[in-house]
């Protein structure tokens, strides 16, 4: 398995992890780039946000569900936060597995570089 994400949901890599329900987890970002920088995966390989599988298999509501617990739990409703999901080397995308970005804990400038 060579996907970095995949070998994470499958504790071969290991990650902070936050969040986990049937069909999506969260942990943090490695390299993070505000304060808090979380990552939202769903646990099936699919490749970008556009992918049929993302609608096919329901994962909008797991999705907005770890971020609204998320938000909740990482205290971040009052202050805010920002959720991107890079498609394409185009739009800033290097891991090939879909994630939502979380980030949050400083100021964000728009629009994005
Ligand atoms: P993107 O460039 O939008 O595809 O985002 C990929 C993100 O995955 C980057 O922010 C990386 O820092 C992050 N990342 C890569 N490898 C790991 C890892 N082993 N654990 C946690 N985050 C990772």
């Amino acid at each position: 398995m060579s996907c970095v994400f995949c070998r994470i949901i499958a504790r071969e890599i290991p990650a902070a992890f936050l969040y986990e329900d049937e069909y999506v987890c969260a942990f943090r970002d490695v390299n993070p780039v505000a304060p808090v920088h979380i990552l939202i995966v769903p646990k099936v390989h699919v490749v970008r946000v556009d992918a049929p599988e993302v609608c096919e298999l329901g994962l909008p509501q797991h999705i907005f569900r770890a971020l609204a617990t998320l938000a909740r739990e990482e205290g971040l409703q009052e202050g805010g936060f920002r959720v991107v999901s890079n498609a394409g080397r185009g739009g800033g995308q290097t891991v090939d597995h879909l994630h939502f970005h979380m980030i949050a804990g400083r100021s964000l400038g728009w629009p994005p570089g």
